[in-house]
């Protein structure tokens, strides 16, 4: 026992005025303590000193790996490192084609601002498409990995501008045997059916957003009939067998909406079908949006889903998406994402310990621009100094440009590799350092310690909710 001394890798966090929890930001271990007791081990985290601890508290303290070697400690981070650089060997690429910049919604959160507004209202040519095929081969070649998908993205991808482009993107993705999805906000579904319909081996889901209830969904946008349209298209899809997923992007303002919006999918019986999804998801913000009073911070969020689906059956088919990004292992732990999580994103050590990197950082997601330009986020579109080369005429990437945004998963990022929530931490976004710092290299944190002590004192008033 001579080598060991406290972990590093602790917090206490009080879950009310008699008992607090401790956490073990690395094994996942959490003890509850009473209010004696987090004096001691408080004392014991801090002065480091471990030889006045009789041997039965020293014994208990090494099972659970609050005393630690740190030398051990290390290797078991390099190791995850490890498994995890090997994960992302595999994943395979996806690709996004903006077939235009345009969109004539005006959603108040988009995250494209003013380009959907003030962009020409130009598609995609056929010599761009070529273009970009022959680039997702060579990027396929280079990379040594398989395509998952191309997703057709905006402004608004289905327009009845883009509608050659889209018949062209899906030949030229049929010829190749490549899946296509679909991010819009479905207002032209019912013109685009036959073209999907006739693509339906190509076509493996169609996400449309749908914001909450039809009054509130339609007064985020400037086009007044805009849920009725998504409505419609949603039940001519669901129809012709097409996948479909709605995404629910959830803030302050809309948050109480959430039951009634699932009561009108039941209602309207979407959820009967088995090609029907619905995914809700934090409204976030990489620093284009502004601080309008609608975000959640996350330990929020989590509790307010956790309890909605508490009192409210009908939005239990609602699969949270990135709702539980530095809470995934804590909520996990506690019991509280049993049923919730898929089964591919259950309980395995890598899955809720792990580095949240992103196709960004991966260097596994690549955009296409109706401005020639390649970027590898899908929130830098439209910004000319954040992409990282060109496609046409042809495919041209900049390796400095690259080297700013792929690769820096935190355990490459210094200030990450010596911070204690490392393995929980739910952050960092590429797009926001690139922003910020100029390249991913430096993380840009979320407020991780009131993120993980707003969940824990929640839990005192509500830990009979799940
Ligand atoms: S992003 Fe910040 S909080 Fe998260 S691991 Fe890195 S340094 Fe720590
Ligand atoms: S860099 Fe940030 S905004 Fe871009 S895909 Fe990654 S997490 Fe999302």
């Amino acid at each position: 026992m001579e080598n060991l001394t406290p972990t590093r890798y602790w917090e206490i966090c009080p879950l009310d005025n008699k008992s607090s929890l401790l956490l073990h930001l690395l094994t996942g271990a959490i003890d509850i303590l009473n209010s004696d007791e987090v004096i001691v081990i408080q004392k014991l985290f801090e002065d480091g000193e471990i030889f006045n601890l009789p041997d039965s508290v020293k014994f208990c303290l090494t099972e659970r790996g609050y005393l630690s070697n740190p030398e051990s400690e290390q290797i078991f981070i390099d190791d995850l490192a490890k498994r995890h650089q090997e994960q992302i060997r595999k994943k395979p690429i996806e690709c996004f084609i903006c077939t235009t910049f345009s969109c004539p919604l005006g959603c108040s959160y988009c995250f494209e601002g003013k380009l959907t507004t003030e962009a020409k209202a130009k598609a995609i040519n056929t010599e761009q498409i070529s273009s970009i095929f022959k680039s997702i081969e060579k990027i396929i070649e280079e990379q040594n990995r398989p395509l998952k998908e191309i997703v057709l993205f905006g402004g608004e991808p289905l327009l009845p501008i883009t509608m050659n482009a889209v018949s062209e993107i899906l030949k030229q993705a049929a010829d190749r045997n490549f899946k296509v999805s679909v991010c819009t906000s479905g207002i032209f579904c019912e013109e685009f059916l036959p073209l999907l319909r006739e693509f339906s081996e190509v076509v493996s889901v169609v996400r449309i957003t749908i914001d909450g209830t039809q009054e509130y969904h339609n007064s985020l946008r400037t086009l007044p009939s805009a849920f009725e349209r998504a409505a419609i298209g949603i039940d001519s899809l669901l129809q012709a067998n097409i996948r479909v997923m709605t995404r629910t992007n959830v803030g302050k303002q809309n948050v109480d909406v959430i039951p009634a919006m699932a009561n009108y999918f039941v209602e309207r019986k979407w959820t009967n079908y088995p090609n029907f999804e619905a995914i809700i998801t934090g409204i976030k913000d990489r620093g284009c949006l502004g601080d309008k009073g609608q975000l959640f911070r996350e330990d929020e969020l989590a509790f307010r889903f956790l309890e909605m689906r508490s009192r409210f059956e009908a939005i239990r088919f609602l699969r949270p998406v990135n709702i539980f990004m530095s809470l995934r292992h804590l909520a996990t732990n506690l019991g509280h994402l049993e049923g919730i999580v898929r089964l591919q994103d259950a309980v395995t050590p890598l899955q809720t310990i792990k580095f949240h990197g992103c196709g960004a950082t991966d260097g596994t997601l690549y955009v296409f621009g109706v401005d020639n330009k390649v970027y590898t986020c899908t929130e830098a579109i439209g910004k000319p100094f954040m992409s990282v080369g060109k496609y046409f005429p042809e495919l041209d990437l900049d390796q400095n440009r690259v080297g700013k945004w792929q690769g820096w998963h935190k355990y490459n990022i210094p200030e990450c590799r010596d911070c204690k929530y490392l393995l929980i931490c739910g952050g960092t976004c590429t797009m926001s350092s690139v922003s910020q710092f100029g390249s991913g290299k430096k993380p840009v944190c979320p407020p991780i310690k009131n993120i993980v002590e707003g969940y824990v004192s929640a839990l005192s008033s509500r830990i009979a909710i799940v």
